[in-house]
């Protein structure tokens, strides 16, 4: 079968055939991958950066997002059957430790990382345990599908606040702010302004519903919030990565108001906690991964209703063959979710 492989340690990938997984283990699932999509994730890996170096140790199957269907199960798998359409969760938790004892599966002591930690599903077929899939609603077309992890991403950083009626700030419209964008909107918040610098993706931040889009590149970002709210936003939903983008945003929520992060700053950052949180009575939310599984259920009831509608966040379908492609649009930002088709 043909996979993406980072064969040895350095920049980019191959791909390449390799042998079809034979054994299962009594609770693995093997999966037709028909659908897989690029995370910014992969991309770290196919640049090699550090976190990368420190992390991957190659040969490795790399990614993580996907659309199958089963094919074969192992001895004692319960949850899910032959020809059962799933996505899957990409952290894997071990199910012993005392966070996943308690239902906080998410942030499990013992996490494995599907196409980090072990081969992943850029491949034909991949081997993925039960306890990680979810069976999606079969009105989910398989392009969507596929991306239902990071668009759990972008419901649980929105949805550990209450945004109805609420004025919202989204720093960056990447794939995952996209997506956050329609969130707040089917939620019910009252407002919902985006921050980004990027063109291609401001254009996009309007086409998936934003009420106003800011470039704090070209505008006073808190100025602007000022002038527009009065009073400034209730929730900041932090999705760039950006410390300026982080520090402003602090800036723009009301006395008393809410901030929920999940960009990755990709090490320390200098911003004084005490006068943009403490003594504004900030509450913070540091937000990994999705939780196992009720943001699935949302996830899955949003797009089986058409609440929110990721034709505007998935910008390509490619086949398989041509990744390379979708790795330069994602390296240059031309994209929102591209997703490589393996039917
Ligand atoms: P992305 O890199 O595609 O999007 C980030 C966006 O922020 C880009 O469009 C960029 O142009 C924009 N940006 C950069 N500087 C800005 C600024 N000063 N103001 C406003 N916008 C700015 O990433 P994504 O895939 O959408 O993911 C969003 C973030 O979430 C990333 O930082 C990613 O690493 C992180 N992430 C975290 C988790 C988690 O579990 N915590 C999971 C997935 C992704
Ligand atoms: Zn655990």
């Amino acid at each position: 079968m043909k996979a993406i492989l980072k064969e040895t340690a350095g920049p980019g990938f191959v791909m390449k055939e390799v042998s079809k997984p034979e054994k299962l283990g009594p609770r693995e699932v093997l999966v037709k991958i028909r659908r897989a999509s690029i995370c910014g994730t992969d991309v770290h890996i196919y640049k090699w950066d550090e976190w990368s170096q420190s992390r991957i140790n190659p040969p490795l199957i790399v990614g993580h997002e996907m659309a199958g269907e089963v094919v074969a199960i192992g001895d004692a798998v319960t949850q899910v059957k032959v020809g059962d359409l799933v996505s899957a969760e990409t952290h894997i938790p071990c199910e012993h430790c005392v966070q996943c004892k308690t239902g906080r599966m998410h942030v499990c002591k013992n996490l494995e990382i599907l196409g980090v930690d072990r081969n992943g599903v850029f491949t034909e077929y991949a081997v993925i345990p039960e306890t990680v899939l979810w069976r999606f609603s079969k009105e989910i077309p398989l392009d969507y599908a596929s991306v239902m992890e990071p668009f759990g991403n972008a419901i649980h950083t929105a949805l550990v606040t209450d945004l109805t009626g609420k004025k919202v700030l989204i720093t960056g419209a990447g794939p995952i702010g996209l997506m956050a964008i329609q969130v707040a909107k089917a939620s019910g918040a009252s407002l919902v302004i985006t921050s980004e610098v990027d063109p291609n993706r401001i254009q996009m931040a309007k086409e998936n519903g934003a009420d106003i889009v800011i470039n704090p590149a070209e505008q006073d970002l808190v100025k602007s919030i000022y002038t527009i709210t009065d009073d400034g936003v209730d929730i900041l939903l932090e999705m760039s990565g950006n410390k300026k983008a982080l520090e402003d945003g602090l800036k723009c929520v009301t006395m008393g108001g809410e901030a929920s992060l999940l960009g990755i700053f990709g090490g320390s950052i200098d911003i004084n906690i005490d006068s943009l949180v403490i003594m504004r009575g900030i509450t913070i939310y540091g937000i990994t991964g999705r939780k196992m599984f009720d943001t699935w259920k949302v996830a899955d009831e949003l797009l089986r209703s058409k609440k929110v509608d990721l034709s505007k966040v998935v910008t390509h379908v490619i086949p398989f063959e041509n990744w390379e492609k979708g790795f330069e649009l994602m390296l240059n930002k031309q994209c929102g979710k591209v997703v490589l088709n393996l039917d």
